[in-house]
């Protein structure tokens, strides 16, 4: 059966799955970066599971992949096929797409950033389903975001496009890693909200996901901190809306998994800030930890469809 590849590489993990051309899951796999092993390790691992993924194909699908889709952390040059950095997996300058394509038999491979790509299934065949331009912000440690346009998602001039965690909305706020104050992602990410509620509580172990309990209990300090945190993501969320107009907000990360609890306040928040600003929908992410893999195999569909238009 015609299959691609689709590898998501995470920090700590990669998920791969093999995609039929319908969308169909037809194998998923898992399997750990290594990266204590060093940068080089981590190449090595992603080709290796690659070629297992492609024997796997062989054996039990009756033929091998006809193309791959990869998504990976930090600064991806797409078009090039490069991994540039990641802070987390230690790589520079990484020929992703050509060592892959040695690797796969020649087969062609697109390379993705991870945000982007997990952005992409989400606009496409997850929560923004038939929306013509949507925004896509997952809440995780940090704060990234992708800006889909009519089907695909726009990177930017330099492979920089939906960076929303550092749009200051607090200018005397936190120092952020970028080198700015006040950063979305220092007031409204998972971790943000974790540090907050960890010092409101006098509890180090703390987190995120205890705050949101705290606050659906009445906990007059945790609704505090939230009330903090959907304050500045509502801002963040107001500006990137004046820009970009899109029909569909897509909320995703760990802080989204606290449901209404962070949703109905955040669309009160929203609401009240725009002025002349047509509302999107803003709604839950709905593709969860597989979105990167689902848009690396979108990505390989993608590259399949462009080379028989062309
Ligand atoms: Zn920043």
């Amino acid at each position: 059966m015609k299959h691609v590849i689709a590898l998501d590489v995470g920090g700590t993990g990669m998920k791969a799955a093999l995609v039929g051309a319908d969308g169909a899951l037809l194998h998923e796999a898992r399997r750990a970066t290594g990266r204590e092993r060093g940068p080089d390790a981590v190449v090595e691992s992603i080709l290796t599971f690659a070629a297992d993924l492609r024997a796997y194909g062989e054996e039990h699908l009756g033929e091998s992949a006809v193309a791959a889709g990869v998504a990976v952390p930090g600064i991806v040059d797409a078009e090039n096929g490069i991994a540039v950095y990641a802070s987390n997996l230690g790589w520079r300058d990484v020929p992703m797409r050509e060592l892959l394509g040695e690797r796969l038999g020649g087969v062609p491979v697109a390379l993705g950033h991870d945000v982007r790509t997990g952005g992409l299934a989400e606009g496409r065949i997850g929560a923004g389903k038939g929306a013509d331009r949507f925004l896509f912000v997952p809440l995780g440690t940090g704060i990234a975001g992708a800006i889909g346009i009519t089907g695909t998602i726009e990177s930017g001039a330099h492979g920089y496009a939906g960076e929303i965690g550092h749009i200051v909305v607090r200018p005397d706020g936190p120092d952020c890693g970028c080198g700015q104050r006040g950063c979305l992602e220092t007031l409204a990410s998972a971790s943000a909200v974790t540090r907050a509620w960890a010092a409101a509580s006098g509890d180090p172990t703390a987190d995120a996901a205890d705050c949101a309990k705290a606050v659906e209990s009445g906990d007059p300090a945790a609704v505090e901190v939230w009330r903090n945190a959907v304050d500045a993501l509502a801002a963040g969320l107001v500006t990137a809306l004046t820009l970009l107009d899109p029909s569909t907000l897509i909320i995703g990360g760990g802080l989204a998994e606290a449901g209404e609890t962070l949703f109905t306040p955040l669309r009160a928040a929203v609401e009240e800030r725009v002025t002349f600003q047509k509302l999107p929908h803003i709604v839950p992410a709905a593709l969860g930890d597989t979105a990167g893999c689902l848009g690396a195999g979108l990505l390989a569909w993608d590259l399949l469809s462009t080379e028989v238009s062309a």
